[in-house]
């Protein structure tokens, strides 16, 4: 069976990816030091073959080597990944996302590793891009973590470049799905929304609402990762996205919808660093990539609503988190 490695395996991504190559046959190790991370996300993938867990830090050479061994692609999910927490620290970004990359792609060097992709995001675009944005636009990193995320995926092509390691760099835009942390001042939007609007309480908007963003659900960020591994393609950067846009006004709209609710929103201040509008042009992941995110935001609000709380760790489908 094929190896790999996906970092931030406890998280929210991680885990949904470490799901979907399981079930494609994969033999899976994931690392994660549990700092935002839930260990309740792969306890369940424990009792399966061909999954391992190992709980470390991405800046410990010696234990990225172990989870290295044997490995024929890693998946580097793993982050600090809140423009609003980078501000707040910005050294504990820097450490985990630029010095735990830097560590990560020197040992898969070493190793060998046939391929690394790794996650980048939308945020490197800054807010200024004209939209759709393209992976040709410059880039404009206006946050600690849009900084780091930038590093990431540089890094990443370098090591492919001049040390000749194959990497892929994924820019995703705003993902959700069910096991997406709701709770705490970072929390991703959606996952905030839901948690409030099924416990019938009114969603927080920062600023106006007409600020838009491009939602790609988790099954489909887990399938552009997989495309990339699989592929002939490397030394590039690709954005993964739905190509729509919606307001923040218009998601709280559909889940009233969804819900059958008439929930009104309550607005406090914008926050610093957070862009205005999002919009991803798809069409260099779907040449290159074949890729294309299936499901709609309507769709993707329901499957996660119909998980239920109990139910968000991805895999019990028995509805226990454990
Ligand atoms: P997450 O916080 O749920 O997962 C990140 C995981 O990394 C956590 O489990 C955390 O414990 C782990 N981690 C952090 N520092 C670590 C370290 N030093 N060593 C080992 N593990 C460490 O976040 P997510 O939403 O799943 O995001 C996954 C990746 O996708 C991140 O790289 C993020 O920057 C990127 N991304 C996410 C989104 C999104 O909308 N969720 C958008 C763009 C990019």
């Amino acid at each position: 069976m094929t190896a790999v490695l996906i970092t931030g395996a406890a998280g929210f991504i991680g885990s949904h990816l470490s799901r979907g190559l399981l079930d494609r046959g994969y033999d899976v190790t994931g690392i994660d030091n549990l700092v935002t991370g839930d260990r309740r996300r792969v306890d369940h993938l424990q009792r399966e073959d061909g999954f391992a867990f190992i709980e470390g830090d991405l800046t410990d050479r010696s234990c990225l080597e172990r989870a290295m061994a044997g490995t024929e692609y890693v998946f580097h999910q793993a982050a600090l990944a809140s423009v609003a927490r980078s501000f707040d620290r910005p050294v504990e970004t820097a450490r985990a996302n630029c010095v735990g990359t830097a560590n990560l792609l020197d040992a898969a060097l070493d190793e060998g590793v046939s391929k690394v992709v790794v996650a980048s995001s939308a945020a490197v675009y800054g807010s200024n891009a004209p939209l759709p944005v393209d992976e040709a636009q410059p880039v404009d990193p206006e946050s600690p973590y849009a900084l780091s995320k930038y590093w990431t995926e540089r890094l990443a092509l370098q090591f492919d470049r001049v040390q000749g390691l194959p990497a892929v760099a994924l820019r995703y835009f705003n993902v959700f799905g069910p096991g997406q942390d709701p709770e705490g001042d970072y929390a991703a939007v959606i996952p905030a929304f839901v948690e409030a609007m099924t416990a019938g309480n009114h969603p927080v908007i920062y600023g106006d609402g007409e600020q838009s963003r491009d939602f790609v659900f988790v099954d489909d960020v887990v399938d552009a990762n997989i495309r990339a591994a699989e592929s002939d393609v490397s030394g590039d950067v690709f954005n993964v996205a739905r190509g729509e846009r919606t307001t923040v006004r218009e998601l709280v709209a559909s889940l009233n919808d969804v819900l059958e609710s008439d929930l009104e929103p309550v607005h406090e201040s914008a926050r610093p660093g957070d862009v205005r509008h999002s919009l991803a042009a798809i069409d260099k992941a779907r040449t290159e990539l074949g890729f294309t995110a299936d499901v709609g935001l309507r769709e993707g609000l329901e499957r996660m609503t119909a998980a239920g709380h109990a139910e968000q760790f991805v895999g019990t489908a028995d509805g226990s988190a454990d």
